[in-house]
């Protein structure tokens, strides 16, 4: 009866006329029809991350990104520093564990940014190889401060800023040169409006003179290799053709809203959430440095979390993520990147209210929608 209706930070919808264009027969790769796709999804690339490094593209999902950029710029006798302050964070300390890789940890708590000043001491005490951190923490709804970090590591010759910006990039505005971002990683499923599938890392001058050194072994994820492809217009290995004629269709649609034009949508689109929710008497997650991609919200005292998630899901067949890990149960979280506008926030706020209603919240039909109705006429 209802349509389906995907509210979740990733996977995320993917526009009518992205899809079409996937749809079509497939073509072969080594073909100048082809290499001139990539040409113009390499420049587009580019431009979204504000940048002239080459960025790369694997057939993987976002993770494959991050276990490559482990692998390629680190060596066995290296130490790199992690950010973990949720789910993601923990996945960098993971793929440095799972290759023996000496790694300290700054644990953040859920719910909170980090501070750049931690590091900043840990930098002083070790001789890091890499930073590894998320700009936008997806479990916790958290925006880690990239800027302030960029300025410890910009003027350390070997040490690498590598960030996780899969629900980030194409939200906030991440200047990749102007911070001296080395690593920037983003995936296809989430503000990219794609299907899963596809991995993308940047590579400055800096993390490319650490692949040279670098001794862990690798085949796929070869940033050296896949360097020489992309500045041929192509890749090593058989790309995710359909993937990539989608990114170049998405691309064109970014372009065509402006980079300034993407940060103020998700900037509004995340405010009316957070107003709403807040209205209905819910306490925010990440009250103090929220991300634009992603809201995390407590649900009301005693009320399980996952009942909210499972009331869309049965009554409007729509999809939000719980908590997951010490949240699950507690928080639930609102997707609001990618092919997104503010009526689909309106949406998912009645939805909520509906749910919370439900399961015995009490709250005034309309005050959350009302709240976010607000952002949007000063928006
Ligand atoms: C989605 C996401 C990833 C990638 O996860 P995959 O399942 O490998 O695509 C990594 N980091 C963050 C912050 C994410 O939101």
């Amino acid at each position: 009866m209802y349509r389906y209706r995907l509210m979740a930070p990733g996977p995320t919808p993917v526009p009518e006329s992205v899809l079409t264009k996937m749809a079509l027969p497939i073509i072969h790769h080594r073909t100048e029809a082809f290499e001139k796709i990539v040409a113009e999804v390499r420049e587009g690339l580019k431009w979204l991350y504000q940048t002239q490094n080459e960025i790369l593209i694997f057939a993987a999902s976002g993770t494959g990104a991050m276990e490559g950029a482990v692998v390629n710029l680190l060596s066995k006798n290296d130490r790199a520093l992690v950010v973990d302050g949720g789910k993601f964070g923990e996945r960098w300390w993971k793929i440095c564990k799972a290759y023996g890789i000496a790694h300290d940890v700054i644990k953040v708590e859920w719910g909170q940014a980090v501070d750049a000043k931690v590091i900043e001491a840990k930098l002083k005490e070790h001789d890091y190889r890499a930073v590894f951190m998320q700009a936008s923490e997806t479990s916790t709804g958290v925006c880690h401060p990239i800027e302030a970090v960029s300025k410890l590591t910009k003027n350390l010759p070997n040490t690498a800023l590598v960030v996780d910006a899969i629900t980030a990039l194409g939200v906030i505005n991440i200047p990749t040169d102007d911070w001296g971002i080395d690593v920037l990683i983003t995936g296809s499923q989430k503000a990219l409006m794609l299907p899963p599938g596809l991995a993308f890392a940047s590579v400055s001058k800096k993390a490319l003179a650490l692949c040279e050194k670098s001794d862990i072994p690798k085949f796929y994820f070869d940033f050296k290799r896949e360097l020489k492809s992309i500045q041929e217009n192509t890749t090593a290995w058989t790309p995710a053709v359909s993937l990539i004629i989608g990114l170049q269709e998405v691309l064109r649609m970014m372009k065509s809203e402006g980079l300034e034009g993407l940060f103020k949508r998700h900037a509004i689109q995340a405010k009316a959430t957070r107003e709403g929710l807040k209205a209905m008497g819910l306490k925010l997650y990440a009250p103090d440095a929220p991300s634009d991609a992603v809201t995390a919200v407590y649900s009301p005292e005693g009320m399980d979390a996952g009942k909210v998630v499972k009331s869309l899901k049965n009554k409007f067949n729509m999809t939000i993520a719980g908590g997951q890990d010490q949240a699950k149960g507690k928080i639930f979280r609102i997707g609001h990147l990618g092919y997104y506008d503010p009526m689909d926030i309106l949406n998912v706020l009645a939805a909520v209210e509906f749910a919370l209603i439900e399961n015995g919240h009490k709250l005034t039909p309309g005050v959350g929608i009302g709240a976010a109705m607000k952002v949007l006429m000063e928006g």
